[in-house]
């Protein structure tokens, strides 16, 4: 089965015509079923969860002028415009994509439980203020990427650990710009590995690297070859910000996949994980 599981809207519209775009290049390369996964924080019910970073003295300038035009979407309208498509007869599913933050858990889970989701996808973007894959002139110069890293990694854990998520998405998005670690990050991966494993949550392969200053798929194979052999399934994803890149990258994220052994990707409906052959 050829899916995409992660994309958003939100550089167009909540429209039926802006979705159909993205549904049309599904089509056009023969996917069988795509997942929406608008940001957490285009929605004003995020607000509770999120609006922390765009206040006080230590807030990121960029950061919260690129955040005054978000939590303004309602969640309600979203809902509905993916069953319009459905109703179309659209092979859609409705996701989300959540920034985890922590002490945030009790407010993720109402949106979790609040709305009929057919999976919810945990990203970490921020890493307090920092909004580090916002851009390499933003917090990085001067930051200890070692650090960094380390601030990453821990937060990803705390995340996946919560098991409130169907899926951790972009699991490394921390090299996003090209930046190196130079201590040795097996200890992450298989810290990692564990927890997905223990609390049943996947791992997305996502393909958006491809496109981004590092050039490769997150994460590294290293990673998913741990993720594998502790029988943790995956998400596929091309993170899709424009219908164009519907599917961008899939066939590389599916051979990521089988190179470290994978022969399923993990499909959902209501929450309810179904394990399909990768196409
Ligand atoms: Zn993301
Ligand atoms: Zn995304």
């Amino acid at each position: 089965m050829k899916v995409d599981y992660h994309m958003h809207l939100e550089m167009g519209s909540l429209t039926l015509d802006y979705l159909e775009q993205f549904w049309r290049q599904a089509q056009a390369l023969e996917l069988d079923e795509i997942g929406i996964s608008e940001h957490g924080h285009n929605f004003y019910q995020y607000e509770k969860i999120m609006g922390h970073v765009r206040t006080g003295a230590d807030a990121y300038p960029e950061i919260v002028e690129w955040l005054d035009e978000k939590f303004s979407l309602d969640l309600d309208n979203y809902v509905a415009l993916i069953q319009a498509g459905r109703d179309r007869g659209w092979a859609l599913k409705l996701g989300l994509e959540m920034d985890y933050i922590p002490g945030k858990e009790a407010e993720i889970e109402r949106i979790i439980q609040g709305y009929p989701w057919d999976y919810v996808l945990g990203s970490v973007h921020f890493l307090g203020k920092w909004g580090f894959d916002f851009s390499s002139e933003v917090g990085w110069p001067d930051r200890d990427v070692n650090r960094a890293y380390d601030a990453y990694f821990t937060a990803l854990l705390e995340a996946t650990s919560s098991g409130l998520f169907d899926s951790i998405t972009h699991p490394d998005l921390i090299k996003i710009f090209g930046h190196q670690a130079t201590i040795p990050l097996d200890s992450y991966y298989d810290a990692m590995a564990a927890a997905l494993a223990r609390t049943h949550t996947c791992v997305e392969i996502n393909a958006a690297g491809l496109r981004k200053p590092v050039g490769s798929i997150y994460p590294d194979p290293s990673f998913l070859r741990k993720c594998h052999q502790a029988g943790v399934s995956i998400t596929l994803a091309c993170d899709a910000h424009y219908p164009h890149d519907v599917g961008n990258g899939l066939s590389e994220a599916i051979e990521l996949a089988r190179s470290v052994g994978y022969t399923h990707v993990a499909t959902f409906t209501k929450r309810r994980r179904i394990l399909q052959p990768l196409d």
